[in-house]
């Protein structure tokens, strides 16, 4: 059998904390297992999806409108840091928060919602339209993650309807805060139970930045409020990465267009500086053989004009012992990298054992 792992970070050693037997609504014993590395409370074994999804559909509800203080608080607590044009709200019950809301609304997993101005899909989450995708400034979800069987397709599916720039509020019964509370949060619809650590950790996987994340002060239903930034997406990562990439090929353009080879040339470089140069220069050039091994003394089997010179000691801190290249008599030296402190060392040692030799700064 395959072992169980804690769904936040994958650890698979679980502490069994509490063993309870449920009767209702199914005869059947429930195991509170709490991860031994980040403490992320879960219930094992749990049920079959169909079992939740008919016992949730048979339960009924009240529309608690908009007067409903705890909306109030949940709605002051995301407004005082942002002001979303499109909202999304899962398990939206009858749109008591998002009545609360400005801009577009829209309803995953309502109860009955057929309120004028909000537009409301009676699916699971996961099973909504493709065009609800990238769309929202905010993602709420109140008193749902705590249910779902599978909290990394959860949050996931969050991600999949909002922005890039784009906020989620979770809202989840803390466990820190529930010795004495009247409402019994060991309810066995309750898969996951959070404290602001497992939360955060949960989000941080997830990408997600938290902005504030709170225990209410609702002592008969103490809950975590967090709200969180998807600040760095996967896009926005690899953009930085490109844009520098970008940045390389611009400066070896440079490089390139600086080196007008005259007479013997000797390239003195280092390390990858050095070794991307090399790597674009022009056919002709690039027949050179050079190695990389201890003096990287690149001899062209051609006669090529081309020597290049990697031949840089570290000796003392920010002081890089030079060994002259034996041998050579250039008329050029280009100096091929781009540690300000390196070249220099570099072009003084140059200028001292060449001294009729033209130096240039490939970088
Ligand atoms: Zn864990």
């Amino acid at each position: 059998m395959e072992r169980i792992k804690c769904a936040v970070c994958n650890h698979d050693r679980l502490d069994e904390i509490y063993k309870r037997d449920i009767l209702y609504p199914k005869e059947s014993t429930v195991t509170y297992l709490q991860c031994e590395k980040c403490g992320y409370v879960f219930i094992s074994p749990t049920f079959e999806p169909e079992f939740y999804k008919e016992y949730y559909e048979s339960i009924p509800t009240k529309d608690t409108g908009t007067n409903d203080t705890h909306y109030q608080h949940t709605y002051d607590f995301i407004s005082r840091h942002i002001e979303p044009e499109i909202t999304i709200d899962i398990g939206a019950m009858y749109g008591g928060l998002l009545k609360l809301f400005s801009g577009h609304r829209i309803a995953i997993e309502p109860a009955d919602i057929d309120t004028k101005g909000i537009q409301y899909h009676h699916c699971m989450l996961g099973e909504q339209p493709s065009y609800l995708a990238n769309i929202a400034d905010l993602v709420t979800a109140c008193h749902t993650l705590e249910h779902a069987l599978d909290i990394n397709d959860f949050i996931n599916e969050i991600r999949k309807l909002l922005k890039s720039n784009g906020h989620v509020y979770i809202e989840v019964p803390s466990c820190e805060s529930i010795t004495e509370s009247v409402g019994n949060t060991l309810y066995w619809g309750h898969i996951s139970m959070f404290s602001r650590s497992t939360l955060n950790r949960l989000m941080w996987n997830h990408g997600f930045e938290p902005i504030e994340i709170k225990i209410s002060t609702n002592k008969d239903r103490p809950q975590l409020m967090g709200l969180y930034a998807n600040k760095q997406t996967r896009q926005d990562i690899q953009g930085y990465i490109i844009d520098h990439i970008g940045f390389i090929e611009q400066s070896l353009d440079k490089a390139l267009k600086r080196f007008k080879p005259k007479g013997e040339v000797l390239i003195w470089g280092f390390g990858q500086d050095c070794m991307d140069f090399l790597s674009k220069l022009p056919e002709k050039e690039s027949k050179v053989r050079y190695t990389t091994d201890k003096h990287t003394e690149i001899q062209d089997k051609n006669k090529s004009i081309i020597k290049v010179v990697d031949k840089v000691k570290t000796g003392k801190f920010r002081k890089f012992k030079i060994e002259k290249p034996e041998g050579h008599k250039p008329d050029q030296i280009y100096i091929a990298v781009k540690n300000f402190v390196i070249a220099k060392d570099i072009q003084k040692e140059a200028k001292e054992m060449y001294p009729n030799a033209e130096i240039i700064k490939l970088y």
